[in-house]
């Protein structure tokens, strides 16, 4: 018999539960028991949606983050919370964001809060983590608490528990020494703890417990591959049996040594691993158990079961009791039920698959496994038409599209001239002055502003009425630059909710839900737009709106659109293709805006690539490739322009070291980038690599209420000015001000227009 289970699932809510409670818990408005009850309804409804399986996860669930507690499972929280009275969730609280609910409410004890975690993306996924400190004198010290109370809930909620911990190879791996120190010193002292908590868990009852070292999916030092070896002797030591979960990728190189680590059973991820499952059984013990990660637990496809039961079959066939299924990893990554998409439109939703449907079609595999195909016959011929239709849908297939990423040519994405020549003529057009300042898009997203929005969506206003009020605030925002005296202005994007979703709400090809919400950090959830079919532009998407900021102002005006990697990374994406196919067909699509914008007088285009880092593979080996495409995906979009259209780009980030060589081939004429927090010291990468074109590296963090007073922008311009030619340099924020106040956003700007002038009148 096949056993089901389920490597984590998504704890915020269907309804966003938690992250209400918890807003609320953080706002002073509840009571940690109420904060603790939603923690125990959130958790019987995260089981009781995986009743059917074999083995239910356990310790997935979490109030902020799955590493964070892990920390906390490890008595290893920061030293500068530690001292701090209260429960042992508001120091936690404190480590996640700064600060506690108890330091809300009581005003005298404010000292109390303390600087919050560093906060990292999950793998190449959009979760974020509090990032575990370390340094040499880090000991540690098991708290169990947490998992010993949930799998007695588990238990009276009649589910067989299998705990689930992060591994301690990946948890070191994870975490920052801040003092520089050899992390894997540490393991010595970690393994003990480690080996209590098995101890623990077996003595509650768990029979498995899932332990995951998703760090095995990317390249380890051979000290690192070693510490696997010597850290699972050590934990082996039969009160328990371990699962080794790894996902988000291969193994490749480290597969014998998974062949080889003492552990009872191995998870691989069967769709990004599928040629290393044979290859893993080989290298395995006979007696392992091996589960498959067969369900993809990254997007939101439905599997095709008869081809997953085509190649499992054997194979099942060969492990017997031994094979286990499961998603390929947590479903933390995807929306919790379609059954909640009910404005969708039919077709499409008959496609998807979200959590509670993953492990719907995970009992059906495992059904047909243990009893035949003939027993679930009608839910595979449902499946099978669910596929037909969405292979053959016109809603998916646009033979003009893909004719036109067949008709690519190198020199669709290459400029007329070099930027020097580019550089001159765009001189002479726009009249700028040294040290230019701009922003980066967004000013405030008022109340006003999102009234606007959702009364018109909600079809309380008309479409008129909406677009005077987005016309008003366009004027609004123009007045206010021209008082501050920038540069080059922008007209704000008050008319645009998210960066991603505007332009794929008019683009052909994308769809929308309504409650597909994932986690992102913390309380915070994204609700990423579907990409389920070929890309088209049925229209132009900002002229108009850029026509009619143009025509209130003198000054330059920025075209403003969001890049084709950008829009790739931040949307659930099609599996029937490659990704560089998808990331074409948005270029071209974008591509065509630009050139609106240009015929309508823009001198000036921003192309936002906010997202491209994060796209990068797990491994680096893979990073070229990726890079080659995404560069090109830019150079796609940009390029088409004349070289006195002026093309900026635009990057959340200023990790720009190993990627250099390739921002500077997407021949942007200025990149802007995030730089203020690290005082510049990322520009030394520029030292080293000497980026041919301008840039404006943020001197103002939009992250922080922080004003940055004048004399502080002048200081970081003049750091920059060491490193990159004064005359290449823009003086702008990290980037969009959405998220902040007008009243925050007029004294910093002005500080920072301000020192752009003392800076051109000393001429530095
Ligand atoms: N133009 C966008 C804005 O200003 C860029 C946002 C981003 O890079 N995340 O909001
Ligand atoms: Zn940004």
């Amino acid at each position: 018999m096949v056993t089901t289970h389920n490597l984590g699932f998504p704890r915020i809510g269907a309804r966003r539960e938690l992250k209400f409670a918890l807003e609320s818990y953080w706002k002073g408005a509840s009571s940690h028991e109420q904060l603790q009850k939603v923690g125990v309804e959130q958790r019987a409804r995260c089981w009781h949606n995986q009743a059917a399986l074999d083995l239910v996860p356990v310790g997935d669930f979490s109030f902020y983050d799955h590493v964070l507690d892990m920390s906390c499972t490890l008595g290893n929280l920061p030293a500068r919370v530690r001292g701090l009275h209260d429960n042992m969730l508001d120091n936690y609280f404190r480590v996640a964001r700064g600060r506690s609910a108890a330091d809300v409410q009581d005003h005298a004890s404010s000292c109390s809060s303390v600087a919050a975690g560093e906060m990292t993306k999950w793998f190449d996924t959009n979760y974020h983590y509090i990032v575990p400190e370390f340094d040499a004198e880090t000991g540690f010290n098991l708290d169990s608490s947490r998992l010993v109370d949930q799998l007695a809930e588990a238990k009276a909620a009649g589910v067989t528990a299998k705990p689930v911990i992060i591994g301690p190879i990946t948890y070191l791996a994870l975490g920052k020494a801040k003092d520089g120190s050899d992390k894997l010193a540490l393991l010595p002292r970690l393994l003990p703890v480690y080996a209590s908590l098995l101890s623990v868990l077996a003595a509650q009852g768990a029979e498995w417990v899932q332990v995951d070292e998703p760090i095995l999916v990317t390249e380890l030092d051979p000290a690192w591959q070693q510490a696997f070896l010597d850290a699972y002797q050590i934990l082996n030591r039969g009160v328990v049996k371990l699962l080794l979960a790894t996902y988000f990728g291969q193994l490749r190189e480290n597969l014998p040594l998974v062949g080889l680590l003492p552990v009872q059973g191995v998870h691989i991820d069967a769709i990004n691993a599928r040629d290393e499952v044979r290859h893993l059984i080989a290298a395995s013990p006979p007696e392992r158990v091996i589960s498959l990660g067969v369900v993809n637990g990254r997007n939101i496809w439905k599997t095709d079961l008869q081809a997953t039961l085509d190649w499992l079959e054997p194979l099942s066939v060969h492990l017997d009791d031994r094979l286990w299924l499961a998603p390929s990893c947590s479903l933390l990554h995807v929306p919790i039920d379609l059954a909640v998409e009910q404005k969708m439109d039919a077709e499409i939703r008959s496609w998807l698959a979200f959590a509670i449907q993953k492990l719907e079609e995970i009992q059906l595999l495992a059904t047909a496994l243990n009893i035949g195909r003939a027993a679930i016959a009608t839910e595979l011929a449902a499946n099978r038409s669910a596929l037909i239709s969405r292979r053959t849908s016109t809603r998916v297939n646009n033979a003009a599209v893909k004719a036109a990423v067949v008709a690519i040519t190198p020199d669709i994405g290459r400029r007329h001239s070099s930027f020097t020549v580019r550089a001159a003529k765009q001189a002479t057009l726009l009249h700028l002055p040294v040290y230019p300042t701009t922003t980066i898009g967004s000013f405030p997203q008022t109340r006003e502003i999102r009234q606007a929005r959702s009364q018109f969506k909600a079809g309380n206003i008309s479409e008129a009425a909406y677009k005077k009020a987005m016309r008003h605030e366009i004027e609004h925002c123009i007045r206010e630059q021209e008082k501050l005296g920038l540069d080059v202005l922008v007209h704000g994007e008050a008319e645009r909710n998210d960066m991603v979703e505007y332009f794929g709400e008019q683009l052909e090809g994308y769809v929308f839900t309504q409650g597909g919400w994932v986690q992102s950090y913390g309380s915070r959830c994204v609700k990423p737009p579907i990409l389920f079919g070929d890309i088209s532009r049925p229209k132009a998407m900002t002229v108009e709106w850029f026509s009619y900021a143009a025509s209130l102002t003198n000054h330059p005006m920025k075209g403003m659109l969001t890049g084709p990697v950008t829009l790739l990374n931040w949307s659930f994406v099609r599996d029937d293709q490659p990704r560089s196919i998808t990331s074409y067909q948005l270029a071209l699509a974008i591509r065509e805006e630009v050139l609106d914008l240009e015929k309508a007088g823009a001198r000036i285009i921003q192309i936002d690539e906010a997202a491209l880092r994060e796209g990068l593979p797990l491994r680096k080996s893979q990073w070229h490739d990726y890079l080659r495409w995404a560069v090109e995906s830019f150079r796609i979009t940009a390029n088409g322009v004349r070289d006195a259209t002026q093309i900026h780009t635009h990057m959340c980030y200023s990790e720009f070291n190993d990627i250099l060589a390739a921002i500077a081939d997407m021949d942007a004429d200025v990149i802007t980038i995030e730089t203020s927090r690290s005082d510049m010291e990322l520009l030394d990468a520029f030292q080293t690599f000497s980026y041919p074109n301008q840039i404006g590296p943020g001197v103002y963090d939009i992250h922080s209420p922080n004003i940055p007073s004048e004399p502080q922008v002048i200081t970081l311009v003049k750091k920059a000015a060491e490193r990159i030619p004064a005359e290449r340099l823009w003086v702008n924020p990290d980037c969009g001000l959405k998220t902040r106040q007008w009243s925050e956003v007029i004294p910093a700007l002005t500080n920072m227009v301000n020192a752009a002038h003392v800076l051109r009148a000393k001429g530095t």
